[in-house]
């Protein structure tokens, strides 16, 4: 991808509680981690389960499917990396299996994001390390 050169934005760090995640996403893949002793899923990739504190830790593709918890628009650049994109949002997606994750809302004019909006997740390229899971309203 030819964008990938000028990527200027921070990355997330890849360490050994997050590698298989990130490793799918790069696959377009999203997968959470599920406990194999309760059966727990949850977000992020902690190597325990919050629930039961089991590391019998496995993992489960996720639908893609899920719903604007919250939202905000940033309007200042209080990150200069993201200054070429103001306003944008941030947004909480509640997952179908349950887990809240941080992303962005992407084909949505901000203006039109509302709490309980169903989403679906897709895959940004952004090196050839990184692939970000983001999210667009479902059904475009
Ligand atoms: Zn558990």
């Amino acid at each position: 991808m030819s964008e990938q050169a000028a990527y200027a934005k921070p990355l997330p760090v890849v360490t050994a509680e997050d590698r298989e995640f990130w490793a799918a996403a790069r696959r377009h893949q999203f997968l959470l981690p599920r406990c194999r002793a309760c059966g727990h899923v949850w977000f992020p990739p902690y190597a325990s389960c919050p629930r039961c504190l089991s590391f019998d830790r496995g993992w489960t593709e996720a639908s893609g499917r899920g719903s604007v918890w919250g939202f905000t628009v940033m309007r200042q650049p209080y990150i200069p990396a993201f200054e070429a994109d103001l306003p944008y949002n941030v947004v909480l997606v509640e997952l179908e299996e349950g887990p809240l994750v941080y992303s962005n809302l992407v084909d949505i004019d901000n203006a039109d994001i509302a709490c309980g909006l169903a989403v679906e997740a897709v895959f940004e390229d952004v090196t050839d390390e990184i692939t970000l899971i983001k999210f667009r309203p479902a059904g475009l």
